[in-house]
């Protein structure tokens, strides 16, 4: 296949890239580099399948000759982020996935959206299945994001039922794994550079609200077993191991040997008390589950942290 993937410097879109060329695909790689690094993909520089086109998805997008799969994961994707750029979150998710549905419609190509278990908010529904609704704030900090993310399954979802294009939803949770950016704000990032520092770990409200954490390789397998599929409906991807952020800070602490100290911070607003995935549809229509220990993928980022903090 020639494939596009927005987003192709980012933390997730570099791995993506990286898997496709793996299996023989050849990649275009769009990205504005506001929160992407070309450090994430000069390893690719030269590569015969790779070409990098520096673009703002937001405007229009044009591609020479035929493309065969398109996969959107240009966006801010911190809480940070997109605190910082919250117009730039909205449009890309908005106009960035409107111009990359409108690429895929012109090249009769299939599209992916990577969308987030941010569309369930602060969920009511505990683990969170496809068919959840969610329970997002539209106006609070996090519903640039929540609601970009939204909007864009429903773009997706008029493209697919209007102009029949073939498109994908994957609803991305909480995912890590080297090429994380340290200042990024998330969890693992803060807490790996912290504890490296030897500085204590900052844990937001009381620690007892939960995630569910995926390493990167499982992650991108997931995405490629979707996109190469014939499903349409949205498909959580993502490791349902569930732990406090409690628990989790004295993982890190532990297997980073720092023996590091937790400080308590006010909890962002809106932020979600508990998520893991339901990944039933995942396993049954994908034959795809996570297979990377929390551990074993902890050891592999903080050895990556190690080498560039
Ligand atoms: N968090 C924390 N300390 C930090 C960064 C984040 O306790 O230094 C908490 C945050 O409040 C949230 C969880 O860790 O409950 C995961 O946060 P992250 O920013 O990684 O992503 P989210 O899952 O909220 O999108």
């Amino acid at each position: 296949m020639r494939v596009v993937v927005t987003g192709a410097a980012g933390f997730l879109g570099s791995h993506l890239c990286d898997h496709l060329i793996s299996k023989g695909h050849a990649v275009i790689g769009l990205d504005n580099l506001i929160t992407g690094a070309t450090r994430n993909i000069e390893h690719l520089a030269g590569n015969k399948d790779f070409q990098f086109i520096k673009h703002d998805v937001t405007e229009y997008i044009f591609v020479s000759g035929s493309i065969d799969a398109i996969l959107h994961f240009a966006s801010p994707a911190s809480p940070v982020d997109y605190l910082e750029y919250p117009i730039q979150t909205l449009k890309v998710g908005a106009l960035g996935t409107h111009k990359a549905l409108g690429l895929a419609r012109e090249k009769d190509a299939r599209f992916l959206l990577a969308s987030s278990s941010e569309v369930y908010g602060d969920p009511l529904v505990h683990p969170q299945r496809e068919d959840y609704w969610g329970n997002v704030n539209p106006i609070g900090p996090r519903g640039v994001y929540d609601e970009s993310k939204r909007f864009g399954e429903a773009l997706a979802f008029a493209y697919h039922r209007t102009h029949g294009v073939d498109t994908k939803i994957a609803r991305i949770f909480n995912t890590f794994g080297p090429r994380m950016r340290s200042g990024d704000g998330r969890v693992v990032p803060n807490f790996i550079t912290q504890a490296i520092a030897g500085k204590p770990l900052t844990v937001y409200g009381d620690g007892k609200q939960t995630r569910s954490f995926c390493f990167v390789s499982d992650l991108v397998e997931g995405i490629y077993r979707l996109l190469v599929s014939e499903v349409n409906d949205p498909v959580n991807v993502g490791n349902p191991r569930e732990m406090t952020i409690l628990d989790f800070a004295s993982k890190v602490a532990e297997l980073t040997g720092c023996g590091s100290d937790i400080v308590f911070e006010p909890l962002p607003v809106d932020d979600p008390k508990v998520r893991q995935p339901d990944i039933s549809r995942a396993r049954e229509l994908l034959g795809w589950e996570p297979k990377v220990l929390l551990e074993d993928g902890l050891k592999a980022t903080i050895d990556y942290f190690k080498g560039t903090v």
